[in-house]
Order: C-alpha cells, then sequence, then structure tokens
C-alpha cells in the first residue's frame, strides 16, 4: 500500500512549532486556555500588542490579561506582591484566577490601559502553557472574538467570529471552563472581585482568611467591564419567570431553558411552542452550565431566531458568574 500523501499545511490550523514561531515573529495566534480561547500576542512587544487591540476592535482602554508560563514570573510584572495575592496564586494556578496588583514601572502601560495595575494569570492548559513558554514567557490573550461579541469555548467560534480574515487557531479542542476567569484586584489594604467567575468570592475568601472588602471602597477603574458585552447578533432577552417566558416564546423565537425541564418534546412546558434545536437546555449545574454557555448561545445565535429568550438562574453565589454573563449578553431593555 503507497503511503497517503501528507495532508496540506493549513495555515488557519498551525501547529505548535508553528504558532511558537508566530508570537515570536510579532504575529497573534488564538490560543487555547480552560476559560475561553484568546488572541495571543507578545505581551512586550508593542507593535504585537497593537495587532490584537486592531483584530478584536477593542478600545484602547480596555487593559489585557498578561498570561504567564509560571507563578515564579510574577514577580517581573508586579512591583508588590501581598501575602494574600500569594496565597490565592497559590491556591488557584494554573487556572481560572486573574490578579490585578501594583505593576512595575517597566510594564507596557498599552496593556493596563494606562493605569498603574496590571492582571496577570496562569492558564490551566498544557498547549496554553507551552506557547507561552516557547514564545518568550509573557502572552497577552483576550478573548478571541469582536469586541463586545460571544466569547470563543471552541476553535470553530473562532473562525467564525472574524468572517474572512481569522487569526491562526492552535486547536485545543473545547474550553474545560468556558467562560472568562474571575479577575480580583488585592493590595495591602485587601480583595475585591472585580469580575465574577469560576472561583467564587465565598472561595477566594476561605483562601484569604478575610473577607472583601465593602463595594465602593478604593479599587482600580475596569474598563471593559461594560454592561452590555458577549453578546450574541439576536437580541437576547432574560427570564427570571419559567411561566412568563413560556408565555412570551413564539415559533420564530429560540430559547435557553435552565435544567432538565428542557426536554426535547417541551413537554410540562405545555405553552412552550419552540421546537427543538432551537430549545435548548442550560445544564442544571453552575459549573457545567459555565462550561457549555457560550457554546449554546453560539448554537442558538446561528439558528436565524427573532429573539433568544433565556431563563435567568437563581441569585446564588454558585450561579454568579453565569448570571453576569447572561446579563451582559441581555438586550438593554
Ligand atoms: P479579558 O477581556 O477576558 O481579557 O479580561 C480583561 C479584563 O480584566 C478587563 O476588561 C478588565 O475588566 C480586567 N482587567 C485587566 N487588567 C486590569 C487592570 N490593570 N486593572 C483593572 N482591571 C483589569
Ligand atoms: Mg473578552
Amino acid at each position: 500500500m503507497s503511503p497517503s500523501p501528507s495532508p496540506t499545511p493549513d495555515p488557519l490550523r498551525p501547529s505548535l512549532d508553528e504558532a511558537i514561531a508566530i508570537v515570536r515573529a510579532g504575529g497573534v495566534v488564538a490560543m487555547p486556555t480552560e476559560t475561553v480561547y484568546g488572541l495571543a500576542a507578545d505581551a512586550r512587544n508593542a507593535d504585537a500588542v497593537a495587532k490584537v487591540f486592531a483584530l478584536k476592535e477593542r478600545p484602547l482602554d480596555h487593559p489585557l490579561i498578561v498570561h504567564l508560563a509560571s507563578a515564579a514570573d510574577i514577580g517581573l510584572w508586579a512591583a508588590s506582591v501581598p501575602e494574600t495575592a500569594r496565597r490565592f496564586a497559590e491556591a488557584a494556578w494554573p487556572g481560572p484566577l486573574t490578579l490585578v496588583l501594583a505593576a512595575c514601572d517597566d510594564v507596557p502601560r498599552q496593556i493596563t490601559g494606562g493605569q498603574d495595575t496590571v492582571a496577570l494569570r496562569v492558564p490551566d492548559h498544557a498547549l496554553a502553557l507551552q506557547l507561552i513558554q516557547g514564545a518568550g514567557g509573557a502572552l497577552v490573550a483576550p478573548s478571541a472574538n469582536r469586541f463586545g461579541r460571544l466569547s470563543p469555548s471552541r476553535p470553530e467560534h473562532v473562525l467564525e467570529g472574524f468572517g474572512d480574515a481569522p487569526p491562526p487557531v492552535l486547536d485545543g479542542g473545547p474550553c474545560r471552563v468556558g467562560i472568562e476567569s474571575t479577575v480580583v484586584f488585592v493590595d495591602d489594604a485587601g480583595w475585591q472581585v472585580l469580575r465574577p467567575g469560576h472561583w467564587t468570592a465565598e472561595a477566594l475568601a476561605r483562601i484569604a482568611g478575610a473577607p472583601p472588602r465593602a463595594a465602593g471602597s478604593a479599587a482600580p477603574r475596569t474598563p471593559g467591564q461594560l454592561a452590555s458585552h458577549y453578546a450574541p447578533r439576536t437580541p437576547l432577552l432574560l427570564f427570571a419567570d419559567r411561566a412568563a417566558l413560556c408565555a412570551a416564546a413564539n415559533e420564530e423565537d429560540a430559547v435557553l431553558l435552565l435544567g432538565e425541564r428542557a426536554r426535547p418534546d417541551n413537554e410540562g412546558d405545555g405553552r412552550l411552542t419552540v421546537p427543538p434545536p432551537r430549545c435548548i437546555a442550560l445544564p442544571a449545574d453552575p459549573q457545567a452550565a459555565a462550561t457549555a454557555l457560550y457554546d449554546l448561545l453560539h448554537q442558538l445565535d446561528a439558528a436565524g431566531a427573532r429573539y433568544i429568550l433565556a431563563e435567568l438562574p437563581p441569585d446564588t453565589p454558585a450561579w454568579q458568574a453565569v448570571r453576569d454573563r447572561l446579563t451582559r449578553a441581555a438586550t438593554p431593555a
């Protein structure tokens, strides 16, 4: 049998070595992480970082998270590392927790949104860690989507999200966590969650041995935390009450219901007239729901519906991250 011809190299699907070469040459590659795919570029290369802002169409004052290969590098970026920050890094890294700390003087203000704080994280993904290590040790990697749109939790989402000119994607399969990292600000006076995520305030309080500072106390500006963000193209409406959602839905809509009650035949939801595949269940478990959220929203967004009607999970600590993303995805009333 003659050997099968080797596949034609696909410039949009680079190998790890090719991705490293692209980033080392000042280019941009979509990088898998455990949270979502990020647009990776060398954090110390101003031209490369400028390409990330341009590709995303992201406002220049929105700071970027610096992704490190090891917690040992934290001192290259943070001017001081409070004890609480050390504990957070020890407990959560590699993983979906971003620390916002006072920045060293030489940290490019291009990546901090002009502020004197820098956001740092070690992602929990073998390919990401190898890319970071191979490409200089510190990569910015904001979500690999156009500004304001749904984040990508699969390679296909990246390729579809940039239309005619997608970036090359280092394929690491679907993201395990599925939503963006928890962002926490830490200084000598305490800590404060700036963006909810996988690590809840309750879990962080146990690690810190102290509750978060009161809301409204001194914290850095958090540009990028906009009321409308992570949004599908189809207008999304939220319902805290399932009966109201069922009453409002019609055949032209797509529906995201919470939990196993969203059976394919909508049995038990007598008034709901939306058939599958435009009626989808968000898992009843908060972590599983976070993992699935963007993928399900991408599916519903592609369905050509008039509206996406989504059931809002309960207002409990475990659901904060998913509620946060759904609320920002919703069309302002
Ligand atoms: P992402 O868009 O997922 O990469 O996350 C970046 C977000 O982290 C920003 O939109 C801010 O909300 C937050 N962030 C990053 N750097 C800083 C910083 N230096 N100070 C305050 N918040 C930051
Ligand atoms: Mg983003």
